[in-house]
């Protein structure tokens, strides 16, 4: 016999069932919205640990976004029973990142290395083209982003770019000499993590066999989203190709709907569906057709719409739920008008019980929409939460705030020194810098080292504001993240500065916040979380060969999802290197809203993957979805379909889409005819709110609408200047288990003796600063550095 179902597996249906339960090979999971895709994911990795078909270590999961990968951790242990910290389960971007952190000396990249996110990305851009006169009319510095951010996501360095015309060739030019900037100031941007990491393992056979050997399984959701390289990346953790074929015998699982396939315009190809089964000789395709998240008049609008698609893989979704409510529609005279009757629905909706604020959500096609639903929103006290968008961490004064931790860590970014050499403002104009950058650029030296050659009244401004940078590394010895925060906001004079601006109470609310941020990153991202405890060889995998010259033997696994271990010495980013990186990864999770029960506002294209109870879709107008870049082309115009069809399946059983005659869009009136779409959906699963052909919209306060639009965006958080006039003493807890605390001499195979300055985390998390006097301050893992106490 079978022995008893486990209860892992019951509630799933055949297909499904099929899935979880593949044998160890490459397979395609193909199937429409809501039928389950992410869920069988999850519950094979769990079925895999259960039935000891893999150690946690033995799994890598690629996911979409953060939320998406917090919510398949979270899953994971609601089922079972394991240290999750373990597990290679994230982005992209999120486990490439990890792997330069262990290998960066490999990758060529400095220990301490930063992320660049879009926006400075785009400054740094703006820096570089200014420095070599080049003419911003003819090579806008955006669309140099766009053209680096192609050939990397091609898998192409400058020397790899066919050159055609003049053109490309000084944008060629120009790709080479901002990868040299970022090269000197030890920084790299998000396409470069993925190229980096890919490189890594296909220039160095023994990390490319260790990886190959330890990721028994891989699983990979959204696959119809993945890009050249990112597909190039899995085959190379995959196993070594001959002739175009995969040789290897690992378990790659592909996971993923043609239909929802929305980021062709940042290099994602369908095509890797194809080209997946034809290289890595996948003999198992999996359908699952059957709809468990919406009601039938949801899903056959869904399926009416996204028929109108040519060349489709061809997928059919049923459901045995009921019809359930009609999908209601409104046409509006204006935005205002629009975002009046969304809110006042909404209200019905949470008042009716029919669903808590966060089971609602407003879904968008541009961001320039949701201003309007966003102030409507708040005049009426309705608590809501932006995902993407204006991010927490993008924010002005949360920037500057960063910048200057980053020099702590790193005196030689020059980004951030440029952000804040002169904020808040110390007499060192624009000529100086410019002076100093040549300085630097002569020297072949960062701006912090062409200090010492500025001279005047110039020189000492700037020389006063390096002893500060320096007096507050000092400063941070030793203290503990939140210490370090509140000390570096005072020291800057950010606080001060924001303190005498009039309008500054948000923006010290905001760095308030970043002490907040950075204490709840310390307490849920694992530094001093409680791990369930496991046998030591269940949390390691075992390595059939380690080679140790190659530093690859040490214990990666324990190494948190933005955090990590160098693989030689157990040497780990300090818990500020940790906090930074997952700033620049992390989009945005961290409003001030977090725990509130608030309506949840996104672009569609950030809803891929999510569900709601009831979904609200505004703006189906001509020109804004769909959008007016795409509808020239056929393409262009699936694509926005398919967006479409992304939006819709996000409802479970409400679902409810509006357009306006009327939009304020960058500071115009336009007049606008309703969507295509509507047209392509069945009549008979619709209501219609307002007369189907007729102008007449809702009640529509013009007057109110200027100052609707001027209204901030943030709720009632009071800012409690105490708190950050008197950081908390640093904490100095001695923590047990390893007898280390601060003072406690100790001695490193590699570093040799050393003070302990300062333990954070407990347990496997825990680990040291340590001072050892010939190789400065290090932080260590405890569970993989060798220390040992001297007496
Ligand atoms: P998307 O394409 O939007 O990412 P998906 O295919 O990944 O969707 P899931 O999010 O995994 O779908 O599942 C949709 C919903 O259906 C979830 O709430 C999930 O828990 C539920 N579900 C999936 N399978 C079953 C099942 N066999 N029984 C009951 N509920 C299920
Ligand atoms: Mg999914």
């Amino acid at each position: 016999g079978a022995g008893a179902p486990l209860p892992l597996l019951e509630h799933l249906n055949p297909e499904q069932l099929a899935a979880v339960t593949l044998p160890a090979g490459h397979a395609l999971i193909l199937a429409g919205a809501g039928s389950g895709k992410t869920r069988v994911l999850t519950t094979r990795i769990a079925w895999l640990l259960q039935t000891g078909q893999a150690s946690p270590g033995g799994i890598l999961a690629v996911t979409f976004t953060n939320k998406a990968a917090k919510e398949m951790v979270a899953r994971l242990s609601g089922m079972l029973p394991i240290n999750v910290r373990g597990m290679w389960i994230g982005t992209f971007h999120g486990l490439c990142n990890r792997m330069l952190r262990a290998h960066h000396k490999l990758a060529g990249l400095p220990a301490t290395f930063q992320i660049l996110d879009t926006q400075d990305q785009l400054s740094a851009i703006k820096r570089l083209c200014k420095q070599h006169k080049v003419d911003e009319e003819r090579f806008p510095p955006k669309q140099l982003v766009w053209f680096i951010a192609g050939c990397k996501e091609e898998g192409m360095r400058p020397k790899d770019v066919p050159v055609r015309d003049q053109e490309t060739e000084r944008k060629v030019e120009l790709y080479q000499l901002y990868e040299q900037q970022c090269q000197r100031e030890g920084v790299v941007d998000f396409g470069e993590l993925m190229l980096r990491s890919y490189e890594l393992l296909r220039d160095n056979d023994a990390v490319r066999a260790h990886y190959q050997r330890r990721f028994s399984h891989i699983l990979v959701d959204e696959f119809q989203d993945t890009n050249r390289l990112q597909y190039a990346w899995l085959k190379q953790l995959a196993g070594d190709t001959v002739d175009g074929q995969l040789q290897a015998p690992g378990s790659v699982i592909a996971v993923g709907d043609d239909d929802q396939s929305i980021y062709a315009f940042r290099g994602a190809r369908v095509g890797n569906m194809q080209d997946f089964v034809r290289e890595f000789g996948v003999q198992r395709t999996i359908k699952l057709e059957q709809n468990y998240r919406s009601y039938s008049n949801i899903l056959d609008c869904a399926n009416a719409l996204i028929d109108h698609n040519q060349g489709r893989l061809g997928k059919n979704l049923r459901t045995t739920q009921g019809p359930g409510e009609p999908v209601r529609i409104h046409e509006a005279q204006t935005d205002l008008a629009e975002a009046h009757w969304m809110v006042e629905e909404i209200r019905n909706l949470v008042k009716g019980d029919e669903a808590p604020r966060r089971e609602i959500a407003v879904l968008y096609r541009s961001n320039a929409q949701s201003r309007v639903i966003e102030s409507t929103l708040f005049n009426a006290g309705v608590p809501y939460r932006v995902y993407g968008g204006l991010r927490f961490f993008e924010r002005a004064e949360v920037k500057h705030a960063l910048a200057y931790l980053r020099l702590l860590e790193n005196p030689h970014d020059d980004t951030s020194f440029l952000r804040v050499v002169n904020f808040p403002p110390r007499g060192i104009g624009a000529r100086t810098l410019e002076q100093l950058q040549d300085a630097a650029r002569a020297a072949g030296c960062s701006l912090h080292d062409a200090v010492s050659t500025m001279t005047g009244r110039a020189g000492a401004n700037l020389t006063a504001f390096v002893a500060l940078v320096e007096v507050m590394h000092e400063g941070s010895q030793g203290q503990n993240l939140r210490g370090i925060i509140g000390q570096m906001l005072q020291a800057s004079g950010l606080v001060e500065h924001y303190r005498n601006d009039k309008e500054g109470a948000d923006r010290l609310e905001n760095l308030e916040e970043l002490v907040n941020a950075a204490e709840s990153f310390v307490t849920q991202e694992g530094f001093g979380r409680d791990a369930v405890a496991l046998p030591l060889d269940e949390q390691r995998p075992a390595l059939t060969q380690s080679p140790a010259s190659q530093g690859l033997d040490a214990s990666l696994p324990m190494a948190g999802p933005t955090e990590s271990i160098d693989a030689e010495t157990g040497e780990t980013l300090s818990p500020l290197a940790a906090f930074l990186t997952h700033a620049a990864l992390e989009a945005g999770d961290n409003q001030a809203q977090a725990g509130q029960d608030a309506v949840q506002l996104m672009t569609v294209h950030a809803s891929k993957g999510l569900e709601f109870d009831c979904v609200f879709i505004g703006g189906l107008e001509e020109g804004l979805f769909p959008h007016e870049n795409a509808m020239g082309e056929r393409a262009g115009l699936e694509e926005e379909r398919r967006l479409m069809y992304v939006a819709i399946t996000r409802a479970r059983k409400r679902l409810y889409l509006s357009h306006s005659q009327t939009r304020m869009l960058h500071g115009q009136t336009r007049y606008n005819v309703r969507s295509r779409f509507f047209d392509e959906l069945p009549e008979g699963a619709l209501k219609w709110l307002t007369p189907r052909q007729s102008g007449f919209g809702s009640f529509a306060p013009f007057s109110g609408a200027a100052s609707a639009y001027r209204a901030g965006a943030r709720g009632g958080f009071g800012y409690q200047p105490e708190s950050l006039a008197s950081p908390p003493v640093p904490q100095r807890k001695e923590a047990p288990g390893h007898g280390l605390r601060a003072g406690t001499a100790v001695f490193h195979n590699k570093f040799g003796e050393g003070k302990v300055l300062a333990i954070e985390g407990e347990g496997d998390d825990a680990r040291a600063q340590v001072n050892f006097p010939r190789h400065g301050t290090k932080w260590l893992a405890l569970a993989v550095a060798k220390l040992t106490i001297v007496e």
